[in-house]
């Protein structure tokens, strides 16, 4: 992009943070938004940004952008003045120079959900170039993100090639030895992610409480874990594959009887009772698995390795955390929980990559083309 000193530029990034009482609660999607910023001031009259908030029903104020209005000044390191609309816009608000705007939730119009042109033409009203740098909402076949582009001068932004270009090497050019490691809740949800992955890493570290459908599929007592009866025979499938033989399981777990009690009893997984619930990965998984990372020359982790949120079942996830941030791997993060875990337990800056999008990583890793990438020119500045 030439450097144009009459560009007003609109930049579609993801501030979707989390917010309560009208305070950010966690600012790395802001951090990751406005890291290019001063490249951009370069090529722009002024800059104005849009994103989605949450998943509002028309306008509710708790989804308002307006909250995340100072947090984003402090960072941009100058005021971000906020306009309460984001269509029907006064053009005459943006022909101040040197400014930083913020238009209003784009979901509180119908018509960004629905990819609807004309809204798309209406939001692009008074600009002339556009940035899609919005990652986390690249899997979304949204006006904002489709659509705008069509009106405007538009290239693809310096975050999103980053997040491409980190995620595709996960999908070509790995330095041996290969591993992903896989927490959350359910397998059904990584489903695909697994079929697309195994082929390709050496070692698949799962735990978690998808793990538990793959214990149950080797005939293992599991108690009142997290079971997806209906995964059980695809477990059972991928085990006996002949990839088999990369996947790891954890070897013992931190239990309760009640997940209410934040009471725990670590035992191996062979000693699991009736009624006992695994909340957690122990020691020895760990050391199971502390070898297999600490051999690694390429890692990818997406989700927790058990409920992290309780301080009772942190030990876990703390731990692969640690042994993530200290390796001397290539280190990629898909977003979402591990994001939350790293800033409880480590920093980001360990981390050669951490995705600012949850699902749109592992729509990526799946092997999908995602609606919003690679859809407009490179940016050059
Ligand atoms: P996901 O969104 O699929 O990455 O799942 C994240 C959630 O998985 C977190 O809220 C964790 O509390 C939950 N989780 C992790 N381990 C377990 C487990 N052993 N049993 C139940 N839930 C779990």
């Amino acid at each position: 992009m030439a450097i144009n000193k009459s560009n007003k530029l609109l930049v579609r990034a993801d501030l979707n943070v989390p917010i309560k009482n009208g305070k950010v609660l966690d600012n790395f999607r802001i951090i990751k938004a406005l890291t290019n910023i001063e490249q951009l001031k370069k090529i722009s009259k002024n800059i104005t940004f849009i994103s989605h908030l949450g998943r509002p029903n028309g306008f509710q104020e708790e989804y308002s952008l307006k909250y995340i209005v100072s947090e984003m000044s402090n960072i941009a390191g100058q005021e971000v003045q906020f306009v309460h609309d984001c269509i029907d816009l006064d053009e005459k608000i943006f022909e101040e120079e040197n400014k930083i705007f913020l238009l209003e939730n784009l979901r509180f119009h119908i018509g960004e959900e629905k990819n609807d042109l004309a809204f798309a033409e209406n939001l692009s009203n008074p600009f002339d170039s556009f940035i899609l740098d919005a990652f986390g909402a690249a899997h979304r076949s949204h006006a904002s993100i489709v659509s705008v582009g069509k009106f405007l001068d538009s290239y693809q932004g310096l975050l999103m090639q980053k997040e491409v270009d980190s995620l595709q090497s996960l999908l070509t050019e790995v330095k041996r030895p290969y591993t992903v490691i896989l927490g959350g809740a359910k397998i059904s949800d990584k489903l695909n992610l697994v079929n697309n992955l195994l082929p390709i890493v050496d070692n698949l570290i799962l735990g978690g409480g998808m793990c538990f459908t793959f214990l149950k599929a080797m005939g293992v007592n599991i108690g009142n874990s997290l079971l997806e009866e209906n995964f059980i025979k695809t477990a059972h499938d991928l085990l006996a594959s002949n990839y088999g033989k990369k996947i790891i399981l954890p070897a013992d777990f931190g239990t309760t009887k009640n997940l209410d009690s934040n009471l725990r009893i670590d035992k191996d997984i062979h000693e699991f009772k009736h009624d006992d619930i695994g909340v957690d990965i122990s020691k020895k998984s760990i050391e199971k698995f502390a070898h297999t990372i600490n051999n690694s020359k390429t890692i990818f982790w997406n989700g927790p390795m058990g409920i992290f949120e309780n301080s009772a079942y942190e030990f876990g996830t703390k731990e692969i955390t640690n042994l993530v941030s200290n390796s001397n791997s290539y280190t990629v993060v898909g977003g979402g929980d591990s994001v939350s875990a790293i800033n409880k337990f480590s920093s980001l800056d360990k981390f050669d990559h951490v995705s600012t999008g949850g699902g749109a990583s592992i729509e990526f890793l799946e092997g999908k083309k995602l609606p919003g990438v690679n859809i407009y020119k490179s940016l050059i500045i």
